[in-house]
């Protein structure tokens, strides 16, 4: 056993002698109170340790203990549901131990050990099974099927499988290789900076669908993408990320909390209990996984967060879900990154952030993809991070290195949010790279000329922006009459379509279908007033205060949108013809 004493403490960080041996990343445990820390640089025999519980009441001399292994994390059937700390010990669990306010050095598994799960095994005795393999399945939630997988490392034949109730630490079957015996249990361990492996990525050709019309639309994001919400303060991530954990049709949410202020987190761990599951009416936590380590939380433990987090959803990947992770807010992550790194004393980079986080940032997302894994399924995991550059300003490092990684670019707005135009994402500077590898999906499943729908309507919005200047100028009645149509078009497309109101109960989620068809029947809209005006039978002015208007606004609303859409059509074809060109 490696035991060394404190030489000296700065804030999170902690310097350690007589650590000869030590391995970099190995978990120590730090003075009297036994906190835990991580080895985060070593020389001579110094480690230096970063420490995931406040170190305030260290003193040098108390002892440091290595255990010699990495930080991991327990995997297996009780993850769903619950809620954890940075560095994955329930929050609950935690709370029942020492009070709301979290004493230091506990140590709490990350699942219950009580609880017993029916096993049912698909495989036989006898039969022969490598990493990545299921062997059997366990209920884990009303939504989710555990599937018990052989850990990588491990093959060789079944020589026992057992079926029935069991908890966690049961041998559920003994797996032999030679004279290798491996006793497999419903749960196993993974260290969490380490990504786990798979066979090969696949393409990002199959959306996530949102039922947000401005990101499926417009900005959609792959199966397996990964895609940032840069926005200054209170332009709506929170609660745009919020909404994709609702909404999205990922079977598995991982939500994490990095480092925002502890009220936010608490709308989310009070609201995210209560809300149903659209899909099944089931309890939304049923499918959910939530880390929080909000900013009055140590700083380091914020640091291992956002690999807990992505452990757990390539875990439930290699199971052959689709998972989607949210981290709120990447910015959060990375300071607690600059603080330790300043605390090293290292050469700071940009804006005092350390030379590596490019790479840390590059090295989260990578692990995000849709692959086939080791047992041959698919799976996916979808990374979505907030990031929250001070003052709004997107040039700081934070936000120009994770735009140089993800490949979806949802723009919040502020000026938006004042409108109260929500979601408040920037059209003109929001861009999706997966919007071409998406568009024969979209094409084939919803409609041939999806894509060319959709690139008719922004290039619309792209004209209103020229245009508003020229409005500015001269004001809107200088504007030729075809013109006026495009504002008037984009009024609409704006205020009806873009704009998304996430507390109603029809308008909150809108399906790929009713997308189609709300476009569809606007753009049909513009099109038969583009002809009319075109012929001098109709006049924007004529068109403004018609009860058209009123229901295309309506059709987000729609109960029954065939049914609805054909009256609009109907009616759209009747103000047309009724003219009105020269009023
Ligand atoms: P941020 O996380 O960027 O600081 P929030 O997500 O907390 O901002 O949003 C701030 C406020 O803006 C919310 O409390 C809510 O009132 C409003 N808001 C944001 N997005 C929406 C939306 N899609 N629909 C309705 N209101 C919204
Ligand atoms: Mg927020």
């Amino acid at each position: 056993m490696i035991t060394g004493s404190i030489k000296m403490i700065s804030g999170p960080v902690v310097h350690a002698k007589d650590m000869r041996g030590s391995k970099m990343y190995d978990v120590v445990r730090v003075g009297k109170e036994k906190l835990l820390g991580e080895i985060i640089q070593l020389f001579d025999d110094i480690a230096v340790i970063q420490v995931y519980e406040e170190t305030a009441g260290l003193r040098p001399d108390e002892p440091v203990v290595s255990t010699e292994e990495p930080l991991t994390i327990e995997l297996g059937p009780g993850l769903i549901k619950n809620i954890y700390d940075g560095i994955g010990r329930p929050l609950k669990d935690l709370s029942e131990m020492s009070g709301d306010f979290i004493s230091r050095g506990l140590v709490v598994s990350s699942l219950d050990r009580d609880m017993v799960y029916d096993f049912r095994p698909t495989m036989k005795v006898g039969q022969n099974v490598s990493a990545g393999q299921v062997i059997g399945e366990a209920k884990e939630s009303e939504l989710i099927m555990h599937k018990v997988m052989i850990s990588p490392g491990i093959e060789g034949k079944i020589t026992k499988i057992v079926k029935g109730k069991k908890n966690i630490d049961d041998v559920i079957a003994v797996v032999q290789n030679g004279s290798k015996k491996h006793n497999i249990t419903l749960s196993t361990r993974w260290p969490v900076r380490k990504p786990r492996p798979y066979k090969h990525k696949l393409q990002p050709d199959i959306p996530l669908i949102t039922g947000r019309r401005i990101f499926d639309t417009f900005f959609p994001i792959a199966k397996g993408g990964v895609a940032a919400i840069p926005g200054p303060f209170g332009a709506g991530k929170t609660v745009t990320q919020q909404d994709l954990a609702k909404w999205s049709d990922a079977d598995i949410i991982v939500y994490i909390g990095c480092g925002e202020r502890g009220n936010e987190m608490t709308d989310v761990l009070k609201e995210f209990p209560e809300l149903k599951d659209p899909k099944s009416g089931k309890p939304l936590m049923e499918r959910t996984i939530l880390i929080a380590n909000t900013s009055n939380m140590p700083v380091a433990a914020r640091e291992a967060s956002i690999y807990t987090g992505i452990t757990i959803a390539e875990y439930y990947r290699d199971m052959g879900y689709n998972v989607a992770l949210m981290a709120d807010s990447t910015s959060r992550w990375a300071e607690s990154m600059r603080e330790i790194s300043s605390r090293l004393e290292e050469m700071p980079g940009e804006e005092g952030y350390p030379a590596y986080l490019s790479s840390k940032l590059a090295q989260f997302y990578e692990r995000a993809g849709r692959c086939t894994c080791l047992n041959g399924v698919s799976g996916s995991v979808t990374a979505i991070g907030a990031v929250s550059p001070p003052g709004g300003d997107f040039s700081e490092p934070v936000t120009q290195n994770t735009l140089r990684i993800v490949k979806v670019f949802w723009g919040l707005d502020s000026s938006l949010a004042y409108k109260r135009h929500f979601p408040s994402i920037n059209w003109l500077t929001s861009y999706s790279l997966y919007d071409l590898p998406l568009q024969s999906y979209f094409n084939k499943n919803i409609a041939k000329d999806f894509s060319d729908l959709k690139n008719s309507a922004m290039k619309l919005l792209q004209k209103e922006s020229e245009l508003q200047e020229i409005v500015q100028l001269v004001g809107p009645d200088a504007l030729p009459e075809p013109d006026k149509l495009v504002l008037y078009t984009t009024k609409s497309l704006r205020e009806d379509y873009l704009q998304q109101n996430s507390f109603d109960k029809e308008d909150a989620y809108c399906s790929l279908e009713k997308q189609y068809i709300m476009l569809k029947t606007t753009m049909n809209h513009y099109h038969r007033c583009k002809e009319a005006i075109e012929n001098g039978l109709v006049r924007v002015n004529y068109l403004t205060g018609l009860k058209i208007n009123e229901m295309i606004a309506r059709l987000r609303y729609s109960k029954d949108i065939t049914k609805d859409s054909k009256k609009v059509e109907q009616e759209s074809i009747d103000c047309v013809s009724k003219g009105g060109g020269d009023q």
